[in-house]
């Protein structure tokens, strides 16, 4: 259904397609026909000429599945979440990546991981990934192998070490949602700190200015999945560092469209620059404000 709104609304991709739908809420993990049919149905609705970017699952942290026995933790937004947990559960991950694979021969799929702190972590996943591929292979398995993998920009570590990151991803996507918690240490759950987690932040935007000019450097293209992209009042500043997509929910992409078209690219860049060397989220927010009253 989602999809289908997506497409209905004018998206010209899927930027983010969560699969925890999928994982939570049930007694034991999806098997890989039930998710190559999930994922079947999704795709064929967005069609084989768009982008389709799939995260593998994001769960752990707040989102526990009663499946998986993980221990009790202090911290579980620092904990065993995303990636981390998929590593630690290499028969729920590689389940996950062949139906993808599978369910992608013929579309435009890219797959992504979430919460990536260090380049070993993607190059583990990847080991993963290698060996599905041939898993598949040797079956004879039609599947897609010509897929885009990349990381979810979302802990601070990944975005200042993205250079080394651009050496063997294919595309990165900022999760500003965590990528703010984490930055400016303000959990995104927590009402009495919510106003410190403002992707529109100095700090952030540094963040997401140095991911783009790394990944650029190398060609490789940089997607934004956090509500961050859906705001038009962040429209200027995105185009103005040089991002490639923009991803956001399928009600907020006819303004979001709009909105682009009313920018240039060189005036932005000017006001990206002028952005990222203020204090902090109220003065980026007052200067937003001041050029929209102008
Ligand atoms: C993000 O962190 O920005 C993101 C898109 O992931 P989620 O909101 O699902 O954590
Ligand atoms: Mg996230």
């Amino acid at each position: 259904a989602d999809a289908q709104e997506a497409m209905r609304s004018g998206a010209e991709g899927v930027g983010l397609l969560r699969t925890e739908f999928l994982f939570l809420d049930r007694a034991t993990a999806p098997d890989e026909e039930e998710q190559v049919q999930a994922y079947s149905g999704i795709f064929s609705t967005i069609g084989s000429s768009k982008p389709i970017v799939v995260r593998t699952l994001d769960i752990g942290g707040d989102k526990p599945a009663s499946y998986l026995t993980v221990p009790r933790e202090n911290n579980p937004f620092l904990g065993l979440r995303g990636l981390r947990l998929s590593l630690r559960f290499p028969d729920l991950f590689e389940t996950q990546l062949r139906s993808l694979l599978r369910a992608g021969a013929g579309y435009d799929l890219r797959i992504m991981f979430p919460m990536v702190s260090t380049v070993e972590e993607f190059l583990q996943a990847q080991s993963v990934v290698e060996r599905c591929l041939q898993a598949l292979a040797a079956a004879g398995q039609n599947y897609n192998d010509r897929c885009q993998f990349g990381i979810m920009v979302e802990v601070p570590s990944a975005a200042v070490t993205a250079r080394a990151f651009a050496e063997c991803v294919d595309f990165f996507s900022i999760g500003t949602n965590d990528l703010s918690q984490y930055t400016l240490a303000a959990e995104r759950t927590s009402a009495e700190v919510a106003y410190l987690a403002d992707p529109l932040h100095p700090a952030v935007l540094q963040l997401i200015d140095h991911v783009i000019q790394a990944a650029h450097a190398k060609g490789k293209w940089v997607g934004l999945c956090g509500e961050l992209a859906g705001d038009p009042v962040a429209t200027p500043i995105l185009l103005g560092l040089g991002l490639d997509e923009f991803s956001a929910s399928p009600r907020s992409i006819p303004v979001l469209k709009q909105t682009i078209r009313q920018h240039s690219v060189h005036a932005s860049v000017a006001i990206s620059q002028r952005s990222l060397e203020l204090a902090n989220a109220k003065e980026v927010r007052a200067y937003l404000q001041s050029i929209t009253d102008q």
